[in-house]
């Protein structure tokens, strides 16, 4: 079992870390919010006083921050402190190049680095059943495998540096435009006097079909656990599908590639969350497409 410093214990970081210690690994935490760490502490877990301590005595250890700029401090930090041979995971969603830099920066140190998103939000955290996509050297994906197994149930190396946050963001460009592909269906349905059970059940069987719709249907009715059936609480809030946009956005304009439905759906959502949308869940759009 290894000794893993876990450093940022929010919504996703610290069911992660719970898991991590029930599958028997020792694990040193820490946050820069007081309420985060006492939470921490309250599940069992022991708890260092910076980023840096944290790392000092790991064989792994795992950052979970919230942008790529926190990322790449921290790792400044973690950089100096980690001790020879250890292993950095990053399982934060942050932009291709900022991850990239990471790598770069482990490498100079000869740390093995991976980065590896995750999706299945919080409740795919506390399950342990999160999908992790990596990227890294086939060493270092094979050292990070069995500790990311502790918290999830599909792990997919996608290729070298970089590519675990390459696919998060292409997948989750998919699912955003889907997700208002579908949300625009049922709102024409409704219009044109089809019933949303109707086009569910055509759809749902035919080309139309997808995730958005089967799985996470935004209206209420056709699939009963979906976040519609629940005054749209998160699930997945706007805002995190808003951030992730934003960063299938700003790596289109950086290599050149056309997204045109991509930057559309980034400014639908911008939108939906400057008109206070950000913390109900990403299918609750349809009220604004209304
Ligand atoms: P969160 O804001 O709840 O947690 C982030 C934590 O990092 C906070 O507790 C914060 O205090 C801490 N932090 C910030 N700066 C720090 C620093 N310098 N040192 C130590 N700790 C620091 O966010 P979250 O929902 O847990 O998401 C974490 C990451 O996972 C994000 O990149 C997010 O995009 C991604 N993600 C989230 C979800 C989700 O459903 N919440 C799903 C998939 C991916």
């Amino acid at each position: 079992m290894a000794k893993i410093g876990f450093i940022g214990l929010g919504n996703m970081g610290l069911p992660m870390a719970g898991n991590l210690r029930k599958a028997g690994h020792e694990v040193t935490g820490f946050d820069v919010v007081p309420a985060a760490r006492a939470a921490a502490e309250a599940a069992g877990i022991a708890m260092a006083a910076s980023a840096g301590a944290a790392a000092a005595a790991a064989d792994v250890v795992l950052t979970m921050l919230p942008n790529g700029k926190l990322v790449l401090d921290v790792y400044q930090e973690v950089l100096a402190a980690a001790p020879a041979g250890a292993l950095l995971i990053d399982s934060s969603t942050i932009d291709v190049a900022s991850a990239r830099a990471a790598h770069e920066r482990a490498g100079e140190k000869k740390f093995l680095s991976v980065d590896a998103p995750v999706s299945g939000g919080i409740g795919g955290a506390a399950a342990g059943t999160l999908t992790f996509m990596a990227g890294g050297t086939a060493e270092a994906f094979a050292a990070a495998e069995p500790v990311l197994s502790a918290m999830g149930k599909k792990i997919v190396h996608c290729g070298p540096a970089g590519a675990g946050q390459a696919a998060k963001i292409c997948n989750n460009m998919i699912l955003g435009i889907s997700m208002i592909g579908v949300c625009e269906a049922f709102v024409l349905a409704e219009k044109i006097g089809l019933s949303a059970q109707a086009l569910f059940d055509v759809a749902s069987t035919s080309s139309g079909q997808c995730w958005s719709l089967t799985t996470y249907c935004p209206v209420p009715g056709p699939v009963p656990g979906s976040p519609a059936n629940n005054a749209y609480k998160p699930g997945f809030a706007a805002a995190l599908m808003l951030k992730d946009l934003q960063l299938s956005q700003d790596a289109a304009r950086a290599s050149g590639a056309k997204t045109a439905l991509g930057e559309h759906a980034a400014e639908i959502y911008r939108r939906f969350v400057e008109e206070g949308g950000g913390g109900v869940d990403f299918s609750g759009i349809i009220e604004a497409i209304k």
